[in-house]
């Protein structure tokens, strides 16, 4: 099946986990699994993601964090929290902290499968968080991970190139320090960071979004001197459909 929709499974007990991702499998979704909470966050965080199944109980980040986490960097994103029954204080937790829905463990497949059909059929009227940045005629398409030039060539983004972008432009009105590019676009956090990695993705990034053969020189990521990267003054973001 052509452009399957990815969900982001986030579980540290493995039989549970692996028997969510079987019945994704079944229905025709894509799973990627994450055992912790830093995981989760860090497969949540990818592009192209198009739903998150979150447990809450969790080792290295609990399942609220993550929940924090991702409402701020990608309120559109839609999650659904997968709680243990009795656990109704965790249920409004997640229900307040942003989630979509929950499902209480255990659960079948048709009732799990029921409720991300629900999710993504209202999500679907909600476009993601970053669609696109414009600059002098030049576009930057998420969805294709793509930069369409105004003399109409194309070239592709690395999924990394285009976290690193849609990051920045999720936070177009601050400075991103290499530590944050580093914990929600590696999902490395806690041990020696090793920032330079970030320096040299920044640096072929921008090699490719203003290459020589093109007239227009944008500055689409701009350093500021000892504290990180954002976004050029004059890009635009096109982020729609926030959810209230
Ligand atoms: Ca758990």
């Amino acid at each position: 099946m052509a452009n399957r929709r990815r969900i982001v499974v986030v579980e540290d007990e493995g039989p549970i986990r692996r028997g969510v991702v079987d019945m994704l499998t079944m229905a025709g979704y894509e799973p990627v699994e994450a055992a912790d909470g830093a995981a989760g966050l860090a497969e949540a965080r990818r592009v192209g993601v198009d739903l998150v199944l979150l447990d809450l109980r969790l080792p290295k980040l609990d399942g609220l964090e993550v929940l924090a986490e991702l409402k701020t960097t990608h309120p559109g994103l839609p999650v659904i929290i997968l709680t243990a029954r009795g656990s109704e204080d965790d249920r409004v937790k997640g229900l307040k902290g942003g989630a979509d829905d929950y499902v209480v463990k255990p659960f079948s497949a048709r009732e799990l499968l029921a409720r991300i059909e629900a999710v993504l059929r209202r999500s679907a009227e909600r476009p993601s968080v970053v669609r696109r940045i414009v600059c002098d005629g030049n576009e930057i398409d998420f969805e294709r991970r793509e930069i369409l030039f105004a003399d109409e060539t194309k070239t592709q983004l690395s999924e990394m190139e285009a976290s690193i972008l849609t990051h920045l432009a999720a936070n177009s009105e601050r400075v991103v320090s290499r530590d944050e590019l580093l914990s929600c676009v590696w999902g490395i956090s806690g041990e020696r960071l090793e920032t330079r990695a970030v320096d040299m993705h920044i640096t072929r990034l921008r090699g490719k979004l203003s290459p020589p053969e093109q007239e227009s020189k944008v500055d689409w990521v701009v350093t500021v001197r000892g504290k990180g990267y954002m976004l050029g003054r004059e890009v635009t973001t096109e982020v729609a459909g926030a959810p209230e």
